[in-house]
């Protein structure tokens, strides 16, 4: 998200690696696997990393970039760099549901009829698209893969979040193009063509890699590990300096001990020895980063506690002005500090009923 006064105000911080602007030069960060960097502008994010895993056959890309004309001239570019064209691009892998990862994945398809892989629950828009009024939170958190209740939740944009607040519509100019675009029947989301299951074994890129099926900043989240070499390509679970977007939107009951799990599971893969992020730059210690990360949510988890005994019973919206600065003010800020309460409540360290308004109000201990 750019700052309006950065000129004015020097920031204190450093740029994190992932804000950094998409630089054209690939590397080779792992014999037969470059990094080729690709532009986005999305709050906090300059680049998404897309992976080619070389081999006889061509490549397999992980995580080609957004559905945008200049995304793909990017890739076209990136992969001349490697001698290679989208036509050589045999594989797509998509991580999980967010266009920053699966945008490129259509149009390759395409081009090239490469096989599309993506987790078996790999599905776009449930999170993006609330909410029903007539879903109440309980029927969200039980929906899971109940086909009837998760059309429901796709019915609207214009409705109230679970929580109480307003969810706002996108642009009418967003949401004509993904009319037209549906219309028309060529949706920028991939026809997944190879889902897979955790465990599974892909054979690409003169590697065999294992699928680690990591929910929490999407219910369909995959990461790739190739034992042989300890390389974990992470996708947006694991990434080196943010921590991701953990929504109260999901499916899952609670997001946040989801997420949790997920990164148990990331630290106890043994002899990692190069962490390959979908943004910033490769790393080295896994265990250690799933930990920070950890602990940086458990700090936020007593920082909502703290304001709870501040405001006493307050909405999410209320909770979440306090946990976050006025600039990240919005539904995704609320959407997490949902996830951090419900994650409370559901420990028994947080009360809630809804008020007359329909508004979720918390209360912790
Ligand atoms: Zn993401
Ligand atoms: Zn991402």
């Amino acid at each position: 998200m750019a700052h309006a006064h950065s000129h004015e105000h020097p920031p204190t911080k450093p740029t994190k690696q992932e804000q950094e602007t998409a630089q054209r030069e690939i590397s080779e960060v792992a014999p037969n696997l470059l990094r080729m960097q690709l532009p986005i502008m999305m709050p906090g994010l300059g680049h998404v990393n897309m992976y080619a895993l070389l081999d006889e056959r061509g490549a397999a890309v992980v995580d080609p970039g957004l559905p945008t004309p200049s995304n793909w001239k990017a890739i076209q570019d990136r992969l001349a760099q490697a001698g290679l064209r989208p036509k050589h691009v045999h594989t797509v892998i998509v991580t999980h549901s967010h266009p920053d990862h699966f945008g490129g994945a259509a149009r390759l398809a395409k081009e090239s009829g490469a096989e599309v892989v993506a987790h078996r629950s790999f599905r776009f828009g449930v999170m993006e698209t609330t909410q029903d009024p007539e879903v109440s939170v309980d029927d969200l958190s039980a929906a899971g893969e109940n086909d009837e209740a998760h059309r429901r939740v796709l019915a609207g944009w214009n409705h109230r979040t679970p929580w109480g607040g307003q969810h706002p519509r996108p642009p009418l100019k967003m949401r004509l193009r993904w009319r037209l675009a549906r219309w028309l029947g060529h949706s920028f989301v991939p026809a997944v063509t190879k889902p897979v299951r955790a465990g599974e074994v892909l054979r690409v890129g003169r590697r065999e890699w294992v699928i680690r099926h990591t929910p929490g900043h999407t219910e369909d989240h995959i990461c790739l590990h190739d034992p042989a070499d300890g390389l974990f390509l992470s996708g947006d679970h694991v990434l080196p300096s943010i921590t991701p977007h953990i929504s109260g939107l999901a499916f899952s009951k609670d997001p946040l001990d989801t997420f949790f799990h997920s990164l148990d599971q990331a630290a106890a893969v043994p002899d990692v020895k190069l962490v390959l992020p979908a943004h910033g730059h490769p790393f080295t210690d896994l265990p250690g980063r799933c930990h920070a990360i950890k602990q940086h949510h458990y700090d936020r988890l007593d920082t909502v506690k703290r304001i709870g005994r501040e405001l006493g019973p307050a909405t999410v919206q209320a909770f979440s002005q306090k946990l976050f600065k006025p600039r990240s003010w919005g539904e995704m800020a609320e959407s997490e500090t949902y996830a951090h309460l419900e994650h409370l409540r559901l420990a028994g360290a947080a009360e809630v009923h809804r008020d007359a308004d329909g508004y979720l109000i918390y209360q912790t201990g």
